[in-house]
């Protein structure tokens, strides 16, 4: 028997549990179907962002930097401990209580929003129909007026690097070691390499990241890049760049990491190896050949900015269709695409995705850098504000870092600002929400902001773009 549901995705993780739950309150009668599986061998949505993703590493970072603080950062402030001590198998076990916990959250959200949900793989079929391998092996065929793709992506694996058992890992193999690592070394310094090399650096491994470009975060801009890598130095992470993985051999309960950069071929010995050298989109066993979907060069479910695919009906959205692939990216395309389903006209703006790194300094952007500005012949005014000044910062013993607010030189209109320091994750959606509203430098610099709190950094950098920051002697920047 075939059921008919109007909206058929496939996927629940964030992309896919975001449009699932939207196409439900639209009143369109929803399935969503997700294949994954947990440790416990049950099934658990929320996909790569909240079983091995965002949220079990946050969890980690959070408690890896209250630790680096006790151990660091108490003592500046007065507060004296003696016999710190880091009792791994118990972070792991709360790590895994908040997968848990959230993804039974899920679960609980599409049930009482009467999305009928499916644990098995799917497969897309001609006439958008899709053939679902249920967990007991049997097979259910159901039909959607409408799908949407949503099947994310996983990690790229090399050969000279292949896993390991417990020793060369994946960024899911680095969020569930038992142990610290003595020597742990990290293969790729983009944000999952930093963010996972900076947990257990923390903790106290020594760690050394191999990164085979040589710019440092080169999506960031510059001067924040620039920053970010000083204070990781600080802290005793070894960030060699232009470093090329070539090789990895294990030694009993080691491994032999051989690389080459500029000076020739060099060796390594790890107690653990993380492979965090980017992920891909993912569309194994889910395309029949006639099923009308392509994809792109690289892999990705080619669309157009409505994430409409070439298949009539089709949609797909997430890490499996070009752009960032971040959550947040993803739920607002799953957002977008029910919605138009449902007669609605939202679309995503592109221009104005934040971007995250949780490392401590936090670093965070959205819009523009200033080089890709430059690049584009672009005229522009720059506001910076150091958190070295920001009364809250101080009082808070964390004053690394600074706010940069880019504004188009004659229309003042904001382009891009760009943060490193404590909390930027939280700080950048004010950017985002004044970007989004197109605001100018000037609309920021007048608006009210509370005292005293990081935020102030931001107004100061507004009112540093015309050179009138309080806190701060800032001069006005000539006009290019
Ligand atoms: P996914 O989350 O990958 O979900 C896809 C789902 O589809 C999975 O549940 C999968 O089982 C299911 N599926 C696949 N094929 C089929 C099939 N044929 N049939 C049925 N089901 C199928 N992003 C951020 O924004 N912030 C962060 O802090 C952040 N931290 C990260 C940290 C790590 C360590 C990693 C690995 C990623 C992180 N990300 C972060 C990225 C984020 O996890 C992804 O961008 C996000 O999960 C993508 O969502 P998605 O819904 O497109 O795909
Ligand atoms: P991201 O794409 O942000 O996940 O980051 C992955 C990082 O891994 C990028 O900065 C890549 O340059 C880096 N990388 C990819 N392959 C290798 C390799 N063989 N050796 C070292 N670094 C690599």
């Amino acid at each position: 028997m075939t059921d008919q549901f109007d909206v058929v995705i496939i996927g629940a993780g964030p992309a896919g549990y975001h449009a699932a739950i939207r196409a439900a309150q639209l009143g369109l009668n929803t399935a969503c179907i997700d294949k994954w599986v947990n440790k416990q061998g049950k099934p658990a949505y929320g996909g790569t962002c909240l079983n091995v993703g965002c949220i079990p590493s946050k969890t980690l970072l959070d408690a890896s930097h209250k630790f680096a603080e006790a151990n660091h950062g108490f003592a500046d402030i007065g507060i004296n401990i003696k016999g710190i001590e880091m009792d791994v198998p118990k972070m792991m076990a709360r790590k895994d209580e908040v997968v848990a916990n959230l993804t039974k959250g899920v679960a609980g959200l599409l049930k009482a929003n009467g999305v009928a949900v499916f644990d098995g793989a799917a497969k897309l079929n001609a006439g958008r129909n899709i053939e679902i391998t249920l967990h007991d092996g049997s097979v259910k065929s159901i039909t959607g007026e409408h799908v949407v793709i949503a099947t994310g992506s996983v990690p790229v694996s090399i050969p000279p690097c292949q896993l390991a058992e417990d020793i060369i890992v994946d960024s899911s193999g680095a969020l569930d070691f038992q142990t610290v690592p003595e020597r742990l070394g990290v293969v790729g310094a983009g944000v999952i390499g930093l963010e996972l090399g900076s947990v257990w650096q923390r903790l106290g491994s020594e760690v050394v990241v191999l990164e085979a470009l040589e710019e440092f975060l080169p999506m960031a801009d510059k001067q924040v890049a620039k920053e970010a890598a000083k204070q990781f130095k600080k802290q005793g992470l070894d960030i060699r760049l232009g470093a090329r993985l070539t090789g990895s051999e294990l030694k009993g309960q080691k491994v032999e990491v051989s690389y080459s950069d500029a000076e020739g071929d060099k060796t390594e010995i790890f107690d653990r190896l993380i492979v965090a050298i980017g992920r891909r989109p993912y569309t194994e066993n889910l395309l029949a050949a006639d099923c009308g979907v392509d994809l792109d060069e690289r892999g990705f479910i080619y669309v157009n900015d409505l994430c409409v695919t070439n298949a009539p009906g089709v949609y797909a959205i997430g890490d499996v269709v070009r752009g960032p692939m971040l959550a947040h990216k993803g739920m607002e395309e799953g957002v977008m695409v029910v919605e138009r389903i449902a007669g609605k006209k939202p679309l995503v703006n592109y221009d104005c995705v934040p971007a995250v790194i949780y490392t401590h300094p936090e670093i965070a952007w959205v819009g523009k850098t200033e080089q890709e500005l430059k690049a584009a012949g672009d005229v522009f005014n720059i506001g910076l504000f150091p958190m070295v000044a920001s009364g809250r910062a101080m009082a808070a013993n964390d004053t690394v870092g600074f706010i940069k607010l880019i504004a188009d030189a004659e229309t003042d209109r904001i382009l891009g600002i760009h943060m490193v320091g404590a909390h930027v994750s939280e700080l950048i959606s004010e950017a985002v929400i004044a970007m989004e509203f197109a605001s100018s430098a000037e609309d920021l610099a007048l608006t009210m902001f509370a005292h005293p709190t990081l935020s102030e950094a931001l107004h100061e950098a507004a009112l540093a773009v015309s050179g009138h920051a309080i806190h701060i002697a800032t001069r006005k920047r000539k006009k290019k």
